[in-house]
């Protein structure tokens, strides 16, 4: 099933060919009614003109995260403030001050567009219900969630995040079949529902949900799949290119297709700024090709992913990226090691008897402190049972990090728990 069958399978030269034309009128666009892009290219001493050649992109200018604060708020605007622009969202604020993002009604529409697509990709039908679980406002993550899924017909609930009781009588009550929530939230409401000794098969209608906003691993994914019942699939986008929608995954689950006609996707050494080798991991960077209010190009994401070889069974043409893999400012180094916060998830989820929740304390140069809750029965039962667990994660951490973390074991519910975005990662050596 396709919403836009003509565009989602759309041939290479084709592509090619709308890209380019949709990337030589953002150039013009932002040079003629950007400053900030103005000044830039008199830097490079380019022209709109000289943009021949998809591989031209090369020669333009990135855009980063300090260019939007620097600019903040109207600066990057390519229309008017007063009757250009629609709707303003800022990012959710996980790193430094918030960045402000406006869209135009055209922005807000294909926004819609392409979640309605990815909604369909994964087998969204009319008689679907969305519970809307990520936090309405100025975060991206419902509002555009909530338009698409309007846009394709179905009933939306917009729960926002939290209550988790409520919740779950709204599943009851409304037999949503769809959830949308960060995977932090997903792993607490998985627990909740155990706790209350409600079983999703047997007690709810839930097929799928999405999952967004922040990194997981795919053993998280199987660990709440097993659990719930249902199809995760997961969901990437950032409020600087319109919010969820960027990057979703098709029901093969195998790398996410990024909507290219929507998108120049590049992937480069975070270091050099060079393009890595096809299939490598790099930093993502992303040019906005339908953006009006507020075009970007080569945006760095900071998010580390790589291109998924191959064409994707569904028939879509679209490239596919793989899982977040980390993001740049989430890494941490122990004792000269880089470590990403999901290289622990990864070991963690895949270890039975962890329960959802877990927490890294960096509490000097090379000390790291792991923080894992386990499942309940593990403190009721024998002792030796909670020793072995503890040295296994150890073990298991130790050959993935390469260094020994110290592990301590929690109860169910010890940590606290986030509805948004969770912080995993606790730094005191720069307190
Ligand atoms: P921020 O968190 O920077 O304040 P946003 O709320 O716009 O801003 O969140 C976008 C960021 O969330 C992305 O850049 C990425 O790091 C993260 N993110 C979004 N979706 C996913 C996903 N499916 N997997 C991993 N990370 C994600
Ligand atoms: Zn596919």
């Amino acid at each position: 099933m396709f919403w836009q069958e003509e565009i989602e399978t759309i041939d290479s030269k084709n592509l090619e060919k709308l890209q380019l034309e949709r990337l030589q009128k953002t150039v013009r666009c932002v040079y003629e009614n950007v400053p900030f892009y103005r000044d830039k290219f008199k830097d490079k001493s380019l022209k709109p003109d000289d943009i021949k050649t998809l591989q031209d992109i090369r020669k333009l200018p990135f855009t980063t995260r300090d260019d939007l604060r620097l600019n903040y708020p109207y600066g990057l605007l390519a229309v008017p403030k007063n009757g250009g622009v629609v709707r303003l969202h800022t990012s959710s604020g996980t790193t430094g001050k918030p960045k402000a993002i406006f869209f135009s009604k055209n922005d807000v529409n294909q926004s819609a567009e392409l979640i309605a697509r990815c909604l369909v990709m994964t087998g969204v039908k009319s008689d679907d219900i969305l519970q809307n679980m990520m936090t309405y406002g100025l975060f991206t993550g419902a509002l555009v969630m909530h338009y698409g899924a309007e846009k394709v017909g179905i009933l939306v609930i917009p729960a926002g995040p939290g209550n988790t009781e409520r919740q779950i009588a709204l599943m009851q009550d409304f037999s949503s079949t769809c959830l949308h929530l960060t995977p932090s939230y997903a792993l607490y409401l998985s627990e909740v529902m155990e706790s209350k000794g409600i079983m999703p098969k047997r007690d709810l209608s839930l097929r799928r949900a999405y999952l967004g906003a922040e990194p997981y691993s795919e053993e998280t994914r199987k660990k709440l799949e097993q659990m719930l019942g249902i199809d995760i699939y997961n969901s990437y986008g950032l409020s600087e290119m319109n919010g969820p929608g960027v990057a979703f995954e098709c029901i093969n689950k195998d790398g996410m297709h990024i909507w290219e006609d929507n998108f120049i996707v590049e992937i480069l050494d975070q270091e050099t700024g060079e393009p890595v080798t096809e299939g490598q991991q790099g930093e993502l960077v992303l040019t906005t090709l339908c953006r009006e209010g507020m075009p970007f190009l080569r945006y760095r994401t900071k998010d580390i992913a790589k291109i998924i070889p191959g064409k994707c069974r569904c028939g879509r043409t679209h490239k596919r990226i793989s899982r977040i893999l980390g993001r740049v400012d989430d890494m941490f180094i122990v004792r000269g090691v880089n470590i990403f916060p999901q290289q622990i998830e990864r070991v963690l989820m895949s270890i039975k008897g962890v329960a959802q929740n877990y927490q890294i304390h960096l509490e000097a140069y090379d000390k790291m402190l792991v923080k894992v809750e386990i499942e309940q029965d593990f403190f009721d039962g024998n002792i030796e049972h909670l020793l072995i667990l503890k040295s296994k994660i150890t073990e298991k951490l130790k050959s993935e990090i390469l260094i020994t973390p110290k592990v301590e074991l929690l109860e169910p519910s010890t940590l606290p728990m986030s509805e948004g975005k969770t912080q995993r990662v606790i730094d005191r050596r720069t307190l």
